[in-house]
């Protein structure tokens, strides 16, 4: 981590060691310093504070003469105008990037990519604040460095540790006291600057529990959610067991399953409800979101927000238009929402042995977690060594 306070005489140390004499001779040979002190004093002067710090970081020779004073005033400048400040810094800086909590410099290295779920949650500024939960019981979280980190490899152009691959995920979790299997398969794109993330959830259950079911969800709807405004308020928290006993209710009375795109009125996000009938092996409740995380700017940011809390749901109401988000994603979507689905349901029926690490009947690696989770390996060349695969959670 690089605070504001060690930036500078990290930065100018190396000025000094890695450009070496060589740039130091370059500098002095500037325009800009052939100029006498004071005259350069007096262009800094007019400068807004962050550009005097910068100005200061160009060479050793330009800190000598424009000594601290900039960069005490630049200490005791307002929040935005020190994150302002940082960021110019990371611009040079790919491998860092501006953290919003603490107005430091962390290193990329440390955020740990969502789909690895493990215990290492790196710095503590980053996710102690509220995350966003596809599934409210899940491990899998995304916290707003992540869609920071996305969005800035979108803006370089080139890998620098964080590409779409870090938000692909698949779980799947076996109940066996509730005899339930829940799966949730999350992935990413990045439209218009914005980070979109598709997410399917399946409930399995017999079709001796319906009721029951539609009883729990109705009591709390946590184990199906939709989004904080069905866990939280201010919908109606009877709607997600409204829409499940409906789609029930069509597939029971051989009715064609409703799969009209749903808008939540308080968040960026559109959704479908379906359920699927599996005779002797019970029925299916399939919720399929598309968010909108916004452009990881700024944590304050109302799409980000509006995700997490339901502080700003007064305010917002019906913010896009119904269907955009979904249309969007899947304009760019390598794999339509047809093909995740049958994917997915190949994946929920796949037997899975109770081992730490085992290979599926779909001929696939899982990882064991906790007695009842498991997680897919990731696919193609791995992101980390299959050690540490192993090794995490
Ligand atoms: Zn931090
Ligand atoms: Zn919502």
């Amino acid at each position: 981590m690089i605070s504001l306070r060690n930036v500078f005489g990290r930065l100018v140390l190396t000025t000094r060691t890695d450009a070496g004499a060589e740039a130091e001779g370059k500098a002095t040979a500037s325009q800009l310093l052939r100029l006498p002190p004071e005259i350069i004093l007096l262009v800094a002067s007019m400068l807004p504070t962050p550009s005097a710090a910068c100005l200061a970081l160009c060479s050793h020779r330009l800190n000598h003469i424009l000594g601290p004073g900039f960069w005490r005033s630049l200490q005791s400048e307002a929040p935005d105008v020190l994150l302002a400040f940082l960021s110019s810094l990371a611009k040079d800086l790919p491998q860092h990037f501006v953290c919003q909590e603490c107005a430091c410099l962390h290193r990329m290295s440390t955020i740990k990519w969502p789909r690895l779920i493990t215990r290492h949650l790196g710095p503590r500024c980053t996710w102690q604040n509220l995350g966003y939960h596809h599934l409210f019981l899940s491990r899998y979280q995304i916290h707003f460095p992540h869609i920071q980190l996305a969005i800035k490899q979108h803006y370089c152009g080139t890998d620098i540790g964080f590409p779409l691959e870090a938000f692909q995920h698949l779980e799947v979790e076996h109940d066996q006291t509730q005899q339930k299997i829940t799966l949730l398969s999350v992935d990413a794109q990045i439209v218009s600057n914005e980070l979109l993330m598709r997410s399917q959830t399946w409930v399995l259950l017999p079709w001796s529990r319906r009721d029951e079911f539609i009883d729990e969800l109705a009591e709390n709807s946590l184990s199906c959610d939709i989004c904080v405004h069905t866990r939280l308020g201010p919908l109606n928290k009877n709607l997600t067991s409204d829409l499940v006993r409906s789609r029930l209710d069509q597939l029971e009375t051989q009715e064609k399953c409703r799969t009209q795109t749903l808008q939540c009125p308080y968040c960026w996000m559109d959704y479908v409800v379906y359920a699927i009938d599996f005779g002797e092996r019970g029925f299916a409740v399939l919720i399929t979101r598309w968010v909108n995380l916004g452009a990881g700017l700024d944590s304050a940011d109302a799409k980000w927000q509006s995700h997490i809390t339901v502080r700003m749901a007064r305010g917002i109401h019906h913010p896009h238009h119904q269907g955009d988000i979904r249309t969007s994603f899947e304009d760019q979507a390598e794999l339509s929402v047809e093909e995740l689905t049958a994917d997915n349901k190949l994946k929920l029926f796949s037997r899975r042995q109770n081992r730490l690490v085992c290979r599926g009947s779909d001929g696939l690696v899982w990882k064991w977690d906790q007695g009842k989770w498991w997680y897919l390996a990731p696919s193609g060349p791995p992101e980390r060594s299959f050690w540490n695969f192993l090794m995490y959670s």
